[in-house]
């Protein structure tokens, strides 16, 4: 396992420092050098694929074709996307035509709120942090990143490459865990975005508070999947396998568990196991297309849970402590109160719930924390309506998973214990903007105002 060098706590009152002067000093306003950043965070990651590729094999079994889709390709798109857009985005707004108002010449001005702080979770170190650091500088602030230190080959790297391609006084990278993330939360920020577990987003919230610092919490649960049978069955099995697994589901939104009417859960395990069968057709495509678990920790964790479950093991089920690796597995006749369904689970076992129907699902969705996805697997136009219609997630897909992450034009943010507040693209851009509400009226006008003056008689009153 790489060393990570942690930033030394005592310097992190002159880091926060130093970037509060950079804000100050005016030096990210113009749009100009904030597309000079973005370029220089598109060729940060442009020029070292290969490097990414090998770190985050390093810490995660990361297979390169999942950097490519999840991490570089995505990141380079909301850069792109940004850099395309932040004139347009950042231009002073005027407000529509009001008969009181117009002559006051009011303007919604775009500021950036000041420096910054964007903490990462380890699942997604380039995704989770490239999208909200681009939408950072685009609206005008200074960055301090924290990246996990749960990915150190990853994070070291960060701090090598930030501090090649961008002035430090602008992005900084300051690498740690508790203590350090504790003591830049003791000051107060223009922002904070954190990403990571709802544990720690209590602390920040927290923290946050002391400090009256705005916070977007970008946090995790359960992500319930409804398959219908009235859905088209393998490209269902096949999306939700896939999504299940990617980054052997150590994603956020991944499917976390499958409710299906009991009558229909044979069926959809043929085709979940027609899907593994088709996408690991053999042990070496296997361990070669699925992640492994970021630490001993998560190993056990996720490994306790399924040698506890009281379901069956339907297919999969190899585990592998010397790599951290779990083999893509479906649980079967899993009951609402197995130790599966007790926390996320945050790795590739599937577990199957067999639900009476649809009123079942929606009233067990609803008595748990609202998740950051819903997915909904159907061809029923009524049965998508009634699901949207009666229950609340951060997003609810029909028919695809994971997907909407990064979709363009689409906010990224959960609600209540999943999160709150969002970013991706524009969203991002405006979470970390400060709309400043501005009035420039003429002086001809006290003509028409003369009556708001002192004295106040009652001849006013009538006019
Ligand atoms: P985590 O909460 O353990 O850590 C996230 C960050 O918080 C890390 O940078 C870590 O150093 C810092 N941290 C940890 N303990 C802290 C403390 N006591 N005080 C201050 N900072 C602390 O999360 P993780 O394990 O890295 O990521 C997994 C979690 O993140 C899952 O719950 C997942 O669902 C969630 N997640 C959410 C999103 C989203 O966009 N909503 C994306 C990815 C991951």
């Amino acid at each position: 396992m790489s060393k990570l060098n942690y930033t030394p706590v005592d310097e992190i009152d002159k880091i926060h420092a130093e970037l509060s002067n950079t804000f100050k000093s005016g030096k990210v306003q113009p749009i100009a050098y904030r597309k000079y950043v973005l370029l220089q965070l598109g060729y940060l990651l442009k020029d070292n694929v290969s490097k990414f590729e090998e770190v985050l094999m390093a810490d995660l079994g990361k297979p390169k074709v999942e950097v490519t889709l999840t991490e570089i390709g995505p990141s380079i798109s909301e850069i792109k996307d940004t850099y395309s857009n932040v004139e347009k985005w950042a231009k002073p707004e005027k407000p529509g035509f009001s008969i009181n108002y117009t002559p006051m010449r009011r303007v919604i001005y775009k500021q950036g709120k000041g420096i910054v702080l964007i903490i990462s979770p380890f699942n997604y170190p380039i995704n989770m942090s490239f999208g909200p650091i681009a939408s950072a500088i685009a609206a005008g602030n200074t960055v301090v990143f924290k990246p996990s230190e749960q990915t150190p080959a990853t994070s070291s790297l960060f701090a090598e490459l930030f501090a090649k391609y961008v002035d430090p006084s602008v992005i900084c990278v300051v690498n740690g865990g508790v203590a350090e993330t504790s003591k830049l939360l003791e000051h107060p920020w223009g922002h904070i975005l954190f990403t990571g577990s709802g544990r720690v987003g209590r602390i920040i919230a927290s923290a946050a508070g002391k400090t009256l610092t705005p916070v977007t919490l970008e946090l995790g649960g359960k992500s319930p999947v409804f398959v219908d049978p009235k859905c088209d069955l393998s490209m269902a099995a096949r999306r939700i396998f896939w999504g299940k697994n990617l980054n052997a589901g150590q994603s956020c939104v991944a499917p976390d568990y499958i409710l299906v009417p009991k009558d229909f859960q044979n069926k959809f395990i043929e085709a979940l196991k027609a899907a593994n069968d088709a996408f690991y057709p053999t042990p070496e495509a296997e361990a070669n297309s699925i992640g492994r678990l970021v630490s001993p920790q998560a190993y056990k964790r996720l490994s306790n849970l399924l040698k506890s479950t009281k379901g069956t093991i339907a297919f999969g089920g190899r585990l592998d402590e010397a790599t951290k690796y779990i083999q893509p597995t479906v649980v079967r006749d899993v009951s609402f109160d197995d130790p599966l369904m007790s926390e996320e689970l945050f790795g590739p076992v599937l577990p199957i719930v067999p639900v009476d129907d649809i009123d079942e699902v929606i009233k067990f969705v609803n008595a748990h924390d609202h998740p950051l996805a819903l997915y909904v697997f159907s061809q029923d136009n009524e049965v998508k309506t009634k699901i949207i219609n009666s229950t609340q997630s951060g997003a609810i897909c029909m028919n695809e998973t994971m997907t909407h992450v990064g979709a363009e034009g689409l906010p990224f943010g959960g609600v209540g214990p999943s999160g709150s507040g969002h970013h991706n693209g524009k969203f991002g851009f405006d979470t970390f903007t400060h709309t400043r509400a501005s009035l420039d009226p003429p002086g001809w006008l006290d003509m028409i105002l003369s009556s708001r003056y002192p004295p106040y008689t009652d001849k006013k009153l009538k006019s």
